[in-house]
Order: structure tokens, then C-alpha cells, then sequence
């Protein structure tokens, strides 16, 4: 029997603002759609707080059975800053300050984010669509609303009528705003904007003579509105009405609130059963945001080059780190919170890597069942992370009852044991095993140990054992690359 039908989850609704017993729309599968990174520079430790909270729900479906459908966008359009309807985009002013195209910029920021997320052992979503792929589409959903009379064209620029739509719908059903407050393009200037009203956004922007990402369409040569391009995928690959959007709690206004109107319109149904919404982490008590200098990047972490901590730290630790904390709670980023968790985890992988050797008994003294049931129980509250860490260290406590020869468990007990400690510590949360990890290091070190040898071996001009050691490294699969830095190496 697939796990889902013995599991009754819960999730926290940011629609409802309560927690809801999760029902998917076709049983046994879940649609889910997250808003992907805008890929003008490199994503912070911030937004990697909330992708690998979503990386983790990916990974609870697929746990429990479910054939999921992971949708994740890249934002590969470049919109203005702040979405404001005036000013140059991000991606294009990034292209213009590097001396190369947009799309190399995007490029650049795509692969960047494509390595980061593996480094971070993140599973891929099973779609990756981009706005730039789906500028057609994106024209098309422009043309149902202007037909259905919600959008209205000036100058070659097409709007949202926001209060056109709030006569019969609420444009704020999300965010709680009214819209009377909703006036989300506070940069445009009085007289700059040819909108209707301040609150309406853009739904296509006509291009001015500078802007080089730009589209045929209909009204102009230009490029769409930001929010446009999630309606257009998510509709597109999970149909009109799926289970699961997510994003950060940042994106709920306007983003999200203008996903809906724009869907809505189109299907004439809320497009999305639960809204997900993670919270923000904190660095120096303030959002870690790239538009303010105040962020520290995913690479700089792992490699220690950074001014914030007092060393480097693995990515296991950052993915321990942000689970010990509840998504909706906001998380302080520091290099004392990062050295606890480092503890935390080493003590977590120590005990776990010591469970295979557990001697047995005749009987159980531990209620294995029920520890296991609390487990689900803690992911079932709405991916409770920290309460499920703390069930793990329970087991962890149970380990060392055990070898102490203070606690007993039968052999089948201890394959129950061992499989939930795996299931949950490296196929849900993510995590990788250390040992695995050191061994790594220490062939790291073993090789750069035969790199120097074979350095004193050329400069003795001993060119048999400088060239019997690097044959040999190719047959282990090791090569080496003379450069002028010095040598380095692949493993393959
Ligand atoms: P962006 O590329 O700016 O659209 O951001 C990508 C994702 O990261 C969005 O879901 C944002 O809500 C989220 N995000 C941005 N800053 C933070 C932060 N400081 N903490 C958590 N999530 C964030
Ligand atoms: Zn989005």
C-alpha cells in the first residue's frame, strides 16, 4: 500500500491562513508549482531557503508515493526593477554594466543556479519551463482577458483592469490588501504612467528603442509582465486548477495576488487548492536580499570566502540549519547558528553511521512503531522540520541506550529503525552522509599528497616516477592537469 493513503496531511494555506487536510485534486498525484529565481545574478542563501524548503516537500510526496508533477519556472524575461512600469530591466542592465548579451547573462546565472542547487543536493523539479520559451503562450492568455474584458491596451502597452475585476472578484484574497492600497508601482512617477489606474499591472510593457529583449506582439514590440509568466506555466503543465503553489512570503503581493486575477479571468475558478508561503532569512536582523548588499552567497559558504563566518561550512550543515527551523518562522542567519548546527549534525550522523552494528535481542525494551509514527506525524503537521529533527534525536538518544546495553531491540525492530532513520535523515530532509563526505576529503588529500611527490620527483628531473604517478592516477580514473597555477585534477 502506497504510504499517502495512511498518512492524513496537513498543510498551513496562505489562501485560508489555516492549517487543512491536504486532498489532492486526482488521487495519488500532486501537481506543485513553485516561482523559479530571476537569473540576472547569482541566487543568495535566501532564496535557497526557500527552494530547498520546497525541494523537501518534493522529496515528503515522492516518500509517501506520490507521482508528483514538480514545477519550478526560471525567470528568463527581463523585468524591471522592482516591476515598476519604467526604468530598465534587470537583466538588461546587468548585460549593459558586463559588456554582453542578455541572454549570456541568463545563461551564466541558470548554470550557476543549476550548479549551486546540485552542490546542495537538491532532486530537479520535473519541469523547468522558462519565460522566454513561452512568450506565445503568454500572448495568448493576453488575448483571452482583453477579450473577456479585463485588460485594456494603451500606447502599445496592455494592462489588468484591477478594478474592472474587484466588482465581482477580491483582488487581495491572498494578501488581505484592499485596493485602495494596492497601489503596488509606487516608483512610477505622477504623468509617467499611461495606466487606467495606479493600481492595474502590466501585462505587456511595448519596448522602448534601448530595451533589447523585446517580442512581436499584437500591441507593440515588447516583452510581458512578470506575473504573467506563472499563470501561463503553471496553467500550462498542471492545468487550471492544481494542488500546490508556492514561493516565498514575499511574493504573495503583488505577484502571486495578480497570478490569481489573471487565471482566474481565463478558467473562471481559483487556479490553486494551497497556497504555500515560506518566511524570510535574516542576515543582520534584515531580509537577506541581493538589492541590498545584505546576502552571502551559497558557493562563499562552502568555500569559506566570506566576511560573516568564522569558517567554512558544508552544505549538509546549511540544509540542517534551515530545517531546524520552521518555513513559516523567520531564520537568523550566524556563524554561531551555523557552528550548533554543524554540531547537531555531525552527532546526528555519528550515531546513525553506528546503528548497522547495534547488537539485538529476543525483545524490544523501545517502541519502535511509535517513535516511527511520530516521525510521520511531525511532516504530517504541515512539514513540521524541527519537530521531525527532534524525533530523529530521540533516535539518536535510543542508539546510544542501546550499545550501552540499557535499552534492547530485536533485529526486526532494528531494520524498522534503520530504514525510517534513512528514509527521513537522506531521502526527505536531504542530507548527506558525512563519512561518504569524508572520504571524499581524504582522497582529496591523498591525491594532493601525489601531486607534491610528483612535483619533487620533476624538479629531481625523475621523469619515470613523476609520469608512473600520473599514469597510474588515470587508471583510478584521476587526472592530472599541469597549468600555470600549479596542478590540479578531475576525478571521473
Ligand atoms: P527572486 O529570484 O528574487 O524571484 O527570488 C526567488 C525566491 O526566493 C522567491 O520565492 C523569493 O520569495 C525567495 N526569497 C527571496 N529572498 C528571500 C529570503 N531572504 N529568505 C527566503 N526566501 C527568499
Ligand atoms: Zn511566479
Amino acid at each position: 500500500m502506497k504510504l499517502y493513503k495512511e498518512n492524513q496531511l496537513k498543510i498551513y494555506n496562505s489562501l485560508s491562513k489555516s492549517k487543512e487536510l491536504f486532498k489532492t485534486i486526482h488521487d495519488g498525484h500532486v501537481g506543485m508549482y513553485v516561482c523559479g529565481p530571476t537569473v540576472y545574478s547569482n541566487a543568495h542563501l535566501g532564496n535557497i531557503r526557500t527552494f530547498m524548503f520546497f525541494d523537501v516537500v518534493y522529496r515528503y510526496f515522492l516518500h509517501l508515493g506520490y507521482k508528483v508533477r514538480y514545477v519550478r519556472n526560471i525567470t528568463d524575461v527581463g523585468h524591471l526593477e522592482n516591476d515598476a512600469d519604467h526604468g530598465e530591466d534587470r537583466i538588461a542592465k546587468k548585460a549593459r554594466l558586463e559588456q554582453i548579451e542578455p541572454m549570456e547573462v541568463v545563461q551564466r546565472y541558470t548554470v550557476d543556479f543549476h550548479e549551486v542547487l546540485k552542490k546542495y543536493n537538491f532532486l530537479p523539479p520535473s519541469i523547468e519551463p522558462t519565460a522566454t520559451g513561452h512568450i506565445v503562450e503568454q500572448i495568448e492568455m493576453i488575448k483571452i482577458i482583453i477579450d473577456k474584458g479585463f485588460a485594456y491596451e494603451i500606447n502599445g502597452s496592455v494592462y489588468f483592469d484591477v478594478v474592472a475585476y474587484n466588482k465581482n472578484n477580491n483582488y487581495g484574497i491572498l494578501s488581505g490588501r484592499k485596493v485602495e492600497d494596492a497601489i503596488h508601482n509606487t516608483r512610477t512617477l505622477d504623468g509617467q504612467s499611461d495606466k487606467r489606474n495606479p493600481q492595474d499591472f502590466a501585462l505587456w510593457k511595448k519596448a522602448d528603442e534601448r530595451h533589447i529583449m523585446r517580442w512581436p506582439s499584437p500591441w507593440s514590440d515588447g516583452f510581458p509582465g512578470w506575473h504573467l509568466e506563472c499563470s501561463v506555466m503553471s496553467s500550462k503543465y498542471l492545468g487550471t486548477h492544481f494542488d500546490i503553489h508556492g514561493g516565498g512570503m514575499d511574493l504573495k503581493f503583488p505577484h502571486h495576488e495578480c497570478e490569481i486575477a489573471q487565471s482566474k479571468i481565463c478558467s473562471g475558478q481559483q487556479p490553486v487548492n494551497y497556497w504555500m508561503h515560506t518566511n524570510m532569512l535574516l542576515l543582520n536582523s534584515q531580509k537577506m536580499a541581493k538589492s541590498t548588499g545584505n546576502y552571502i552567497l551559497p558557493d562563499q559558504i562552502l568555500t569559506g570566502e566570506n566576511t560573516i563566518l568564522s569558517k567554512a561550512f558544508s552544505a549538509s550543515v546549511i540544509r540542517f540549519f534551515n530545517m531546524q527551523a520552521n518555513y513559516r518562522s523567520i531564520l537568523d542567519f550566524s556563524s554561531e547558528a551555523l557552528e550548533a548546527s554543524e554540531k547537531g549534525y555531525s552527532k546526528l550522523m555519528e550515531a546513525f553511521n553506528t546503528l548497522s552494528k547495534l547488537s539485538t535481542s529476543k525483545s524490544s525494551s523501545i517502541n519502535i512503531q511509535e517513535w516511527k509514527q511520530k516521525c510521520y506525524d511531525a511532516m504530517n503537521d504541515d512539514f513540521n522540520t524541527p519537530i521531525l529533527i527532534s524525533h530523529l534525536f530521540e533516535g539518536v538518544k535510543f542508539i546510544h541506550l542501546i550499545r550501552e546495553g540499557k535499552e534492547t531491540i530485536t533485529a526486526t525492530d532494528l531494520k524498522v529503525f534503520s530504514d525510517t532513520m534513512n528514509a527521513f535523515i537522506f531521502d526527505v530532509l536531504g542530507l548527506l552522509n558525512n563519512s561518504k563526505q569524508s572520504s571524499s576529503h581524504k582522497i582529496d588529500g591523498v591525491v594532493e599528497l601525489l601531486i607534491k611527490l610528483r612535483k619533487q620527483a620533476r624538479d629531481n628531473k625523475d621523469w619515470a616516477l613523476s609520469d608512473q604517478i600520473r599514469d597510474e592516477l588515470i587508471t583510478l580514473g584521476i587526472q592530472l592537469k599541469d597549468g600555470r597555477e600549479g596542478t590540479s585534477y578531475t576525478v571521473n
